[in-house]
């Protein structure tokens, strides 16, 4: 049963006057199948708390433990090994590398650990099946939709089937039919595969999609309704 334990996290940032603190103590807990949704306005460390999560960045003090383990404990080679198995990405922008075909970008996170075996290819083709890209599998980025993009975006960030997904504004790229359709995806695949999802954004409406909302404030979480 995966799980992340998130505990007295903080975050500061050095400037040439005093340290701009941006985490203050984050506390939150997620278990398999659940999700939340970190609201807050532009600012207010939305980003900075995701990326400490997916190891992106390192907190100040605090502890994160994802799977029993506290990644921050681990060596460089060994954490972006964690990283890989354990945590998907969506980010605002797709960042689908535009020389590759759709298939190829899913496939990317598994090729940075070694050839694709024919269950990761076949893994990666039911995904862009189940975000309704069959037909697009072979087109490049640049030939298919904005929406289309993002849903080969979170395809390519579950192909490792990792325990926790990760999104920051997700559909802030995207019109508001589209960010809906995209969402409501994403919920979807959450129900059927079961991963930890934590989203951060200042769309209320998506927020709302999510079991949990809280809202950052002052560098702390506050339950929302
Ligand atoms: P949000 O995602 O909620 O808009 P961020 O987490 O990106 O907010 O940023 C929170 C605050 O931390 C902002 O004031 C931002 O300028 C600052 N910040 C973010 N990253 C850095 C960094 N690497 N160095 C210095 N300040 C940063
Ligand atoms: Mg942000």
């Amino acid at each position: 049963m995966s799980r992340l334990e998130i505990r007295q996290l903080t975050k500061q940032f050095p400037t040439p006057a005093e340290p701009l603190v941006v985490l203050r103590g984050v506390d939150l807990e997620l278990q398999q199948g659940q999700s939340a949704a970190v609201l807050g306005p532009s600012g207010s460390g939305k980003s900075t708390l995701l990326h400490i999560v997916g190891t992106l960045d390192t907190p100040t003090s605090g502890t994160v433990e994802l799977d029993g383990q506290n990644p921050f404990a681990l060596p460089e080679p060994e954490l972006a090994r964690f990283r890989y198995r354990h945590i998907g990405f969506v980010f605002q922008d797709h960042y689908l590398l535009p020389q590759l075909t759709v298939l190829e970008n899913v496939l990317v996170p598994v090729l940075s650990q070694g050839a694709a075996t024919e269950e990761q290819a076949a893994r990666a083709r039911m995904l862009l099946q189940r975000v309704g890209l069959e037909e697009r599998m072979d087109h490049r980025p640049a030939e298919i939709s904005g929406g289309e993009r993002q849903r080969a975006a979170i395809a390519r960030a579950l192909v490792a089937q990792p325990a926790l997904l990760l999104a920051d504004e997700p559909t802030g790229n995207l019109d508001q039919t589209t960010a809906q359709s995209v969402a409501r995806l994403m919920l979807e695949l959450q129900e059927q595969e079961g991963f930890m999802l934590l989203v951060v954004t200042h769309s209320l409406e998506l927020a709302r999609l999510l079991q949990r909302r809280y809202e950052l404030k002052q560098g702390r979480l506050v339950s929302q309704p």
